[in-house]
């Protein structure tokens, strides 16, 4: 059982996985706050949100990197806990940009972690991500997989994992939850909250939404000569609805928990990318083009989860299931065709 209503300063939630993530922790019963510098978030998606519970919250338009006013903002909310979603998150953006990945991503949640415990808030849940690990070395990955992020960007959640590790050790009043994401996909049931990537998505579900409405001709598949069972790279999809409720799991823990502890958030099964076309294609009746094209630069040919650890301590299980997944993505991208624009 959640405990009581808790105050949760939520970063980042304006964007994809915080607004998702929004609606469930007011749904059960906390009060939230979010910061967001709306760099890649939409004020839309906030009033989305409050259309969906009913319910009214608070917004700063803010970077987290203006120590002075984050500091400002907790003290008049006065946060139980922070949900830290706010960053940068393209792998292929941060080899172009790599200080900025560092100074958003590293920098940003130094100075708000400071501006927390500063205003006495010392729980935090943060966005890491299955990047951290870099090319499996065995599957499923558990939390103990060695990390060799091959991106700045993995390098960078990385370098504030150990950072929330040491501080977590040296000071024992402090409690983070690391969570680390495998493939979130999907969209609210409402179909009211999605995914709005711009320009051209990158990531192979939005893509397809894009295929299936017929803004791209077909799918390039990256490469059908791996060691998988069909040729295609393999990955662990998540529901976005299910990665935001294991926040809610998450915050819960670390109200009875101390220390820094990581957690795998997928559903621990692999999908291939002709399975994923196939079940997109039957759950939408919408056929999906496609041709084989080399494979791309830096993917491995599987990653998947071992989620364990966050169904034992956090109580925490994905249940949703592709079909959900494909459905509600679709659903959003139908009914949005320019996204929150
Ligand atoms: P997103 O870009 O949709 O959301 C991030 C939000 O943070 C945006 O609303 C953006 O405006 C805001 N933001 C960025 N820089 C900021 C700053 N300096 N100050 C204040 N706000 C700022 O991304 P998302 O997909 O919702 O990802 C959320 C978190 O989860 C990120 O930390 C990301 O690295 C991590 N993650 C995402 C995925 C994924 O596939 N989507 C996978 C693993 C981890
Ligand atoms: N993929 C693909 N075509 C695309 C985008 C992705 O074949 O247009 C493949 C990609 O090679 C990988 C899988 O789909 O095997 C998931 O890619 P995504 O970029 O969504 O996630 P990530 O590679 O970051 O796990």
């Amino acid at each position: 059982m959640s405990p009581k209503s808790q105050r949760v300063l939520v970063t980042g939630g304006a964007g994809y996985i915080g607004s998702h993530t929004l609606p469930e922790l007011m749904m059960a019963g906390h009060e939230v706050h979010v910061i967001d510098d709306l760099s890649n978030g939409h004020g839309v998606a906030l009033e989305r949100c409050r259309q969906i519970v009913g319910r009214d919250f608070g917004f700063s338009e803010a970077d987290i990197r203006d120590a002075a006013r984050v500091s400002e903002v907790i003290r008049a909310f006065g946060p139980d806990v922070v949900i830290h979603f706010a960053g940068l998150k393209s792998p292929s953006e941060s080899i172009e940009k790599p200080d900025l990945y560092r100074e958003v991503n590293v920098i940003g949640s130094l100075r708000l972690l400071d501006a927390m415990r500063a205003g006495g808030c010392q729980r935090l849940v943060f966005s890491s991500s299955a990047a951290v690990y870099g090319p499996p070395d065995f599957l499923p990955i558990s939390e103990d997989h060695p990390r060799r992020p091959t991106t700045p960007y993995g390098a960078s959640k990385a370098e504030v994992e150990d950072i929330l590790v040491q501080e977590a050790a040296k000071d024992t009043t402090l409690t983070c939850a690391i969570l680390r994401y495998f493939n979130p996909v999907g969209a609210h049931a409402s179909g009211l909250i999605g995914e709005h990537p711009q320009d051209i998505p990158t990531n192979l579900v939005p893509y397809i939404v894009d295929v299936a409405r017929g803004r791209l001709p077909r799918l390039n598949v990256f490469g059908d000569d791996y060691g998988t069972p069909d040729g295609t790279g393999v990955r662990d999809y998540i529901h976005v609805t299910d990665l935001a409720r294991a926040h809610v799991a998450a915050l819960d823990w670390t109200a009875g928990a101390t220390g820094a502890r990581e957690f795998n958030l997928g559903a621990g099964e692999g999908t291939s990318v002709r399975d994923l076309i196939r079940t997109f294609e039957t759950a939408t009746g919408r056929d999906i083009p496609f041709v084989v094209a080399p494979r791309r630069p830096g993917d491995v040919a599987s990653s998947y989860a071992d989620p364990g650890r966050a169904e034992r301590e956090l109580k925490w299980k994905a249940e949703l299931t592709l079909t959900d997944m494909c459905r509600s993505a679709w659903a959003w991208g139908a009914r949005n065709p320019e996204g929150y624009a």
